[in-house]
């Protein structure tokens, strides 16, 4: 088998599906896309979404006239409430898409209850898991979702430019790709989503990405959960910042708030910590309500070590203490 071969199969394994249900594509953005469009959606079909959910997913389904988005309730932390979206959920509900954990903020949405619910509902169920593949194990088998999309430049530490894609046999065998090429069409699995030329370079890399993944997966995963444990302990102590996040189940990154976030970060760049400063743009609904236009994200990556994290909080704490 070849590298991207062999990648296919590496993506495959680690979310519990079949080589063949998977694509390898340009960007989690165009995954989702792709997903939704099959869809065919037609006016008067509800989509029922979360409150995290992804700015370029929204702003997708605000594009598809007539179709009309509902957002699920959430608790008091932002997590979604699925008993209170089972309540209020619409007949007319055709396609949930869920941000298992969102790009703002480090809540873990229920995305397994979800799943149910959207079975009941007899509506299509995508995951948007850009920020949970290769953070925390995935199984789209308990998930029971039509389809899920990750990015590949994040958790898997991927080349820019790469996402993986998974479509289930359902879902393929029960719908068409929209605008196939010459390569995707008449095709039966997941990569009528991908065309016929593309960023091959990528693909290797994103292949070499999930294989070295594949390699080191459970003891990355819980390293990198007790760094970020003890980054939000240490980010608790100050005075002048807040952890965004709270409740039972919290992602493996740390968001921050209450201080000038964008300066923070220049000045952690200088000391040679990066960090990312997510807009609003990303999660406007969530962001909106909690009434943040910037925040700062910090993820612990596989070589993060605990004195990283002293010259994290030694560089901060002229802002946040
Ligand atoms: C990054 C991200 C996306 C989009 O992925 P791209 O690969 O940047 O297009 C979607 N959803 C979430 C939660 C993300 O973090």
């Amino acid at each position: 088998m070849d590298a991207v071969a062999r990648g296919y199969a590496a993506a495959g394994e680690l979310l519990g599906a079949d080589a063949d249900e998977i694509a390898l594509v340009e960007s989690g953005n165009r995954g989702l896309q792709a997903l939704i469009q099959s869809v065919d959606l037609k006016p008067g079909d509800h989509v029922l979404v979360d409150r995290t959910c992804w700015g370029g997913t929204l702003a997708m389904l605000a594009s598809l006239s007539g179709v009309v988005v509902d957002v699920m309730p959430v608790d008091d932390a932002g997590v979604v409430d699925v008993a209170a979206a089972r309540r209020s959920a619409d007949p007319r509900t055709r396609l949930v898409v869920l941000t298992w954990i969102p790009a703002t903020c480090g809540v873990v949405n229920p995305a397994e209850d979800v799943g149910a619910l959207s079975a009941e509902l007899g509506a299509c169920y995508f995951v948007d898991a850009c920020q949970v593949v290769g953070q925390r194990p995935v199984d789209v088998a308990s998930l029971r979702c039509d389809g899920l999309v990750s990015s590949g430049r994040k958790w898997l530490g991927g080349p820019r430019g790469t996402a993986v894609l998974y479509a289930s046999r359902r879902f393929l065998d029960a719908t068409r790709p929209f605008m196939p090429d010459q390569f995707g069409a008449g095709r039966t699995d997941a990569r009528r989503y991908e065309t016929g030329e593309a960023n091959l370079a990528g693909r290797v890399g994103l292949a070499a990405a999930l294989l070295s993944y594949q390699a080191a997966e459970s003891e990355r995963s819980a390293r990198m959960a007790a760094i970020a444990d003890d980054i939000r302990r240490r980010a608790a102590a100050a005075t002048r910042a807040y952890v965004v996040e709270r409740g039972a189940r919290l992602a493996d990154f740390v968001t921050l708030a209450g201080f000038d976030v964008a300066k923070a970060a220049s000045d952690l760049a200088r000391a040679g910590v990066t960090v990312s400063v997510p807009t609003r743009e990303y999660a406007p609904l969530d962001m909106d309500s909690r009434r943040l236009a910037e925040v700062m994200r910090i993820a612990p990556h596989p070589g993060t070590t605990l004195e990283d994290v002293e010259v994290l909080f030694d560089a901060l704490s002229h802002w946040i203490d």
